[in-house]
């Protein structure tokens, strides 16, 4: 059953362009369209719209799925927030998260990320202070490698013309740092073991640790937190909520619980999408927020993916890592039970991050490589007027897909009790995990619930239940064919795969694909 996210359904027979998923690529790339005046339809196959910024409510609590913090938009001068406030008509507020957004801790010693570069770079030459030198030199590489980044995802927008002539000199400067691991380029500062694990203790934000990750996406989510992290007033429902009036201004519309089967090509040329339920709607393009190897795995018919060999390219990318998230809801308020604003990222004392995530994936009974702390309800000022007298806290570690794999043809919630009995140990892990650095919410906790990879496959469409969309290792920068275009005439892609994870990311997503669309270069409107 279909149904609107609006009150009343205005389902129309064609339009300018469908969407197929409802993330902040496929949102943003909406409300940019429509404030072009295009008439939008968004088509997600969720009983709710958002994708990973959806949030989920049960038993009196509501959890955010998807965004723990952004940074950049405290700043009004900054693109992201401009952009923000451009899709969403200046309706979405941000609260800040304070003075420390991250906290990074190593057995028992803790470091936190202070806001501001200049207060970032004193706090680290105050627990490293022999390593001023090293630290300097790191923040000044991490601004080096993220200017170089613009004209790099520019290229990703520009004509096929214009690529083929300005494309090696846009692009030259940024491979210089993402053929770079984060670990290459942190090992030619410092031979601190420490001082490494720590720089690169927001390696969770995009999911690989330093001897795999590229430097480029290391220097853009440190870059991204430098001036602190931001939490959505109201939550992260917020984003849809203040989207979608934009796209219906222009006549358009999202659609929710509306599954999309397969794209209408013809003539090598797309020209509409068949649902679920076999009905066809059309329009003059199209666009996949769905994530690359869903689209060219399932969503294209078998004829098109062959003619263009797209399969060959899916060989060249890899899925991200997938994830676990327990969930708990508490009695007691966040100022009551003394919770933080501050992110954890706890590691074990021992063994550098690959170490620690390849002794885990050998044997996951060995402690988890990273454990990731969020407080959502004490970072949402309007939290408690909704939730009085309540908390949420959102635990999240890594897992492989595999560990749950044999359950994949079983349905939600009803996966048996051995599949139980996993989550629960997991959940009792990731407890104590919590109680040792927050000892006074034990006692406290009213309710959780542990999702798997299963979970995010089931309500977001990612097969292996990958958390971030592709992997961001080095290659990953060099597939020529991560770009709004793809060899089908009207068919385009948008979302984290086309930039890279974050919300960010994928806001900008939006941008390359509206410019792929329409030729106009949206960054100059702003
Ligand atoms: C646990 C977790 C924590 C995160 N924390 C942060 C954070 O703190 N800060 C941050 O910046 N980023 C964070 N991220 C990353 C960020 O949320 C994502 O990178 C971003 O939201 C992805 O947006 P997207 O546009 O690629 O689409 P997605 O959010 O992946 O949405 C794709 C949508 O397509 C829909 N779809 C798929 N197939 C179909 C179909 N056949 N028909 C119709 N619809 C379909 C799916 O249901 C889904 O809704 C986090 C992600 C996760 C998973």
């Amino acid at each position: 059953m279909i149904q609107s996210y609006q009150q009343r359904p205005r389902l129309q027979e064609s339009y300018d362009t469908i969407i197929i998923g409802s993330g902040m690529g496929g949102l943003t790339t909406a409300a940019l369209l429509s404030k072009q005046g295009q008439k939008v339809l968004v088509l997600e196959r969720h009983y709710t719209a958002g994708g990973f910024t959806h949030v989920f409510k049960r038993k009196g609590y509501e959890w955010d799925v998807g965004i723990h913090y952004i940074g950049e938009v405290q700043r009004e001068s900054s693109i992201l927030r401009k952009l923000f406030d451009y899709v969403t008509d200046h309706e979405l507020k941000w609260a800040d998260m304070g003075e420390v957004y991250d906290r990074i801790v190593i057995g028992d010693q803790h470091f936190d990320l202070v806001k501001g570069v200049k207060n970032f770079k004193k706090q680290m030459i105050f627990y490293f202070p022999e390593e001023e030198n090293a630290i300097n030199t790191y923040v000044n590489l991490v601004f080096k490698a993220v200017k170089t980044s613009k004209n790099y995802y520019i290229s990703k927008a520009i004509s096929p013309f214009l690529n083929a002539l300005l494309g090696k000199f846009l692009k030259a400067p940024f491979y210089k740092f993402s053929d770079k691991t984060t670990d290459e380029v942190l090992r030619s500062l410092t031979k601190n073991e420490t001082l490494i694990k720590v720089l690169s203790g927001q390696y969770g934000d995009y999911g690989l640790p330093p001897k795999q990750s590229s430097f480029s996406m290391h220097a853009s989510v440190a870059r991204h937190y430098f001036d602190g992290g931001n939490f959505p007033v109201g939550g992260s429902s917020q984003i849809v909520k203040t989207i979608a009036p934009v796209i219906a201004a222009s006549g358009g519309t999202i659609l929710v619980s509306a599954e999309v089967e397969e794209i209408m090509i013809e003539k090598n040329t797309a020209f509409g999408v068949q649902m679920k339920d076999g009905k066809i709607i059309r329009a003059k393009n199209i666009v996949s927020n769905a994530g690359i190897m869903t689209t060219y795995n399932t969503l294209l018919p078998s004829k098109t993916v062959e003619k263009h060999k797209l399969k060959e390219r899916l060989q060249k990318i890899k899925p991200s890592v997938a994830h676990v998230s327990l969930y708990i809801g508490l009695e007691g308020s966040p100022e009551d039970l003394q919770i933080p604003k501050t992110n954890y990222w706890i590691y074990p004392a021992e063994g550098d991050h690959d170490t620690c995530v390849k002794r885990y994936l050998d044997d996951l009974s060995q402690p988890f490589p990273v454990v990731y702390l969020s407080f959502p309800s004490a970072k949402d000022p309007d939290w408690s007027n909704r939730y009085p007298g309540k908390s949420s806290i959102d635990i999240i570690t890594l897992v492989p897909f595999e560990a749950f794999e044999k359950w994949s043809d079983t349905s939600w919630k009803k996966r048996g009790d051995k599949y139980e009995k996993i989550k629960e140990d997991i959940a009792q892990r990731l407890l104590k995990e919590l109680y040792k650095q927050l000892p006074q919410v034990e006692g406290k906790i009213n309710c959780y619930e542990l999702s798997t990879p299963l979970t995010t496959r089931h309500f977001a469409n990612y097969k292996n239940g990958e958390v971030y969309g592709l992997d961001h290792g080095p290659s990953r920068f060099r597939q020529a064919f991560l770009t709004p275009r793809t060899p089908i005439k009207n068919f385009y892609l948008t979302g984290q795969d086309i930039v890279t994870a974050g919300v960010g990311g994928a806001l900008f997503s939006g941008v390359l694909t509206t410019m792929a669309i329409t030729g106009k270069n949206v960054l100059k409107t702003l």
